[in-house]
Order: structure tokens, then sequence, then C-alpha cells
């Protein structure tokens, strides 16, 4: 496995009360695989991928418990100053917002380099040869003219491009991409996205990459993981979940994907209710209040994760199924 995370707890401590954002969250992901970790917003995905390089505010956040194995060594119990040494270099970050991601006074060029002279001990001239050749393995067709401008000279699309070539500078094991294509339209989104797949195939590279949007996991995921209130609910091959879903929150998700066809549009089913509040979860299972099929049981008790080979889902129907619980 690149990495191996277990019972990650993250959580806010805010002046109204605790967040508990992620709340004992475990997944791995192996070399060159894509695992998507999907969910509607705030359930706690890009909290979980940042707490793994600890990119989180602290204070008010603090991760609380839990392990990150990457190649060996558990991120979560580094020391500042050795933890810089896999952030960026071992593990690369894309963001949803490159316009924020990319400092707006310094020159593109600048900015990727400073990554590759810090963690690849090569002199400023060997630098720019590889950011302008790292520039055209994005598809910058103008590499030399990019390397020269500043952010707010590009379009969306190109300065995530270049957010892309920054992740992938120093030849990383492993790629967090938080929503990267959101801010996108739909057809660069596409570009975006074959891009991630070339990228992930010619350098071996692992990629835990954080959507809420099924359409897109479909087209990039090996594996998902679905989180619903701060916790992972079902994992699955992307086959697997596409084709028979298992938790009703991921079934609910799939079933209000919009269709193209007028009666699929008009038809829209939207899941009852709203996400609960970190601040004050209900007992029990947490999706209770939306579930159509929420038994008694699922009011009082949080069920434990049902396993069948490869999958594994946390809900109470699965009890009685051929699925050992653990
Ligand atoms: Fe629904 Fe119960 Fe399963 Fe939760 S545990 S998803 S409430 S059936």
């Amino acid at each position: 496995m690149v990495i191996e995370v277990r019972n990650l707890k993250t959580y806010f401590f805010s002046e109204i009360g605790i967040i508990k954002a992620v709340d004992g969250v475990d997944f791995s992901l192996p070399p060159k695989k894509i695992l998507a970790l999907v969910g509607e917003s705030g359930c706690g995905k890009s909290v979980t991928a940042l707490s793994l390089v600890r990119l989180i505010p602290i204070p008010p956040g603090k991760i609380i418990d839990g392990e990150a194995w990457f190649c060996g060594v558990n991120l979560l119990a580094l020391p500042e100053e050795q933890l810089r040494d896999f952030r960026g270099n071992k593990i690369g970050v894309v963001f949803q917002d490159p316009m924020s991601a990319l400092n707006p006074v310094f020159k593109i060029g600048d900015q990727i380099s400073e990554g590759i002279i810090r963690h690849g001990k090569i002199g400023k001239t060997q630098a720019k040869e590889c950011v302008i050749d790292l520039l055209s393995q994005v598809g910058i067709s103008s590499p030399q003219r990019v390397y020269e401008s500043y952010p707010h000279q590009l379009s969306g699309g190109m300065r995530q491009r270049v957010l892309i070539a920054m992740a992938v500078s120093c030849q990383p094991r492993m790629l967090i991409a938080d929503e990267p294509t959101t801010a996108l339209d739909v057809t660069v989104q596409a570009h975006i996205l074959r891009l991630l797949k070339d990228m992930q195939e010619k350098n071996n590279l692992a990629i835990l990459f954080i959507t809420h949007d099924f359409r897109v996991v479909a087209e990039i995921a090996d594996d998902v993981a679905v989180m619903y209130a701060g916790k992972v609910i079902e994992y699955a091959s992307v086959n697997e979940l596409f084709n028979s879903p298992l938790h009703p929150y991921t079934q609910a998700l799939m079933n209000s994907i919009p269709g193209i066809s007028a009666s699929e549009t008009k038809n829209l089913k939207a899941i009852p209710g709203s996400v609960p509040n970190l601040l004050d979860l209900p007992s029990g299972c947490a999706f209770h209040s939306r579930c159509s099929r929420a038994l008694s049981l699922c009011r009082s008790e949080d069920p434990p994760f049902f396993r069948s080979g490869s999958r594994s889902v946390k809900c109470w129907l699965y009890l009685k199924e051929n699925m050992s619980a653990g």
C-alpha cells in the first residue's frame, strides 16, 4: 500500500462546541490506483485528505487520533520539520481553486522551480529546463511564455494545469487532488481528468481524488469510499459501486444524478432532509432521519462495518446477509 489510514479523527474546537469533521476514517490506497473519496459538501472528505499532510488550520482543528502510514512512516506522528520533506515532495497536492493556491505576485516558473530546487537539490538553470518540460507535459502549448507569466494572465484551465505540473514536479508517489475540476467548465474538466489519468499512468502515481460528483468518479476512479457525516459508510471498486450500491445513502446519491432525457430530469429524486449538524450528531446511524429503510435499531445503535470480499458497508440492513462484521 502507498498509504494506510486507520481510525483518523479530526475535530474542530469552536466556541459553540466540538465539530467532529472526521470521526474514525479507515482506508488504504494501493500503488498506481485512484481512490475517490465522495460525498456531499461538509461530509469530511477534504478534511480527511488534508489531515494526511496536516494542512488543516490548527487551532481550531486538531487531529485527535489515528495513524496514516505512508511507505512505512506514520505521517501523523512526524515532527513538522520531517513532514515538510513529504509534503510537496513525496506527496503532491492539487487544490480546487488554483487562483488561491498560486501566489499572485510570483511568476509561474519561479513558483514551480522553488519546490524542485528545495527538494531536488538542483540549480536554477537546470530547474528552469525541468519546469518548461513539465509545462509542456501537462499540455501547455507555449511553456516558455507561461513560465514567465503571472497567475492572473492565465485561464482557469491553464492555472489548473500549472498546479498539476507543480504537484508532480518532485515525482511524488501519491497525489491528493481536492475537487480539482469543480471550478472548471465541462470541456476543460474532461481535459484535466484525462491529464490526471495520463500523469497517473506515466508516473505510477497513487491518487486520492476528492469529489462530490459521481460522473467524475465513474470517469477516473478504481475504488470508491463514500463518506457521510465524517465517516466512510461504503467502500467498493468503482464497478461494484455503480452496478450495485449497497448503502441506502449511496443508492439515494445515485438516484439523484440527473439523466439526459426530459422525463429523467423532470423526476429528479432529491434526498429528503439535510446533512446532520456535526456539532450535534443524532444517536445511532447518522443517516437514519433521511433513510427510507431505517429500522428501530438504526435510531439507537451506530452500525459496524459489514464486509464481504473487497466490499464493506456500514448499515444494519446487512446484519443478516452473508457478510462479516468488523
Ligand atoms: Fe438506513 Fe439503518 Fe442502514 Fe442507517 S443503518 S442507512 S438508517 S438502514
